[in-house]
């Protein structure tokens, strides 16, 4: 599952941009299982595992390109649409300069997949 979003095709990689993308535990064994460490590829803040940076950029980026794209944490297939917990509602995230291409109906979408997938972002224990 994913959204769909001409970053690609548009050289744009912003969001790998000092991010804060929170780790679901299927995430870091997803990772993991490619070989990477998740304490070189990810840190705790507030009992959360989120992707960690380098130089301010994304551990997974390299020249601009994603090394585990294929593999990518979920919230970054999602992305630009986040879930707030606060609201409970998802929304397309204002930094995204493509954000404006995404439709309604995949907001709601996503927001129903990102509900079901909260409980194990939060409950994860590193
Ligand atoms: S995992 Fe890939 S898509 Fe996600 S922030 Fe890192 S470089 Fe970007």
């Amino acid at each position: 599952m994913e959204v769909k979003v001409n970053c690609l095709k548009n050289g744009c990689y912003e969001c790998c941009r000092e991010t804060e993308m929170q780790l679901s535990q299927r995430d870091v064994k997803r990772l993991e299982r490619l070989g990477y460490r998740r304490d070189e590829f990810s840190t705790e803040i507030d009992g959360v595992r989120v992707l960690k940076n380098v130089n301010g950029w994304c551990f997974f980026l390299e020249n601009g390109k994603c090394r585990v794209y294929s593999h990518r944490p979920l919230g970054c297939r999602l992305y630009p649409v986040v879930y707030s917990v606060d609201s409970g509602q998802a929304t397309v995230h204002d930094f995204c300069p493509l954000g404006k291409t995404i439709r309604k109906r995949d907001v709601k979408r996503v927001e129903r997949i990102l509900i079901r997938h909260i409980s194990e972002i939060y409950g994860f224990l590193p």
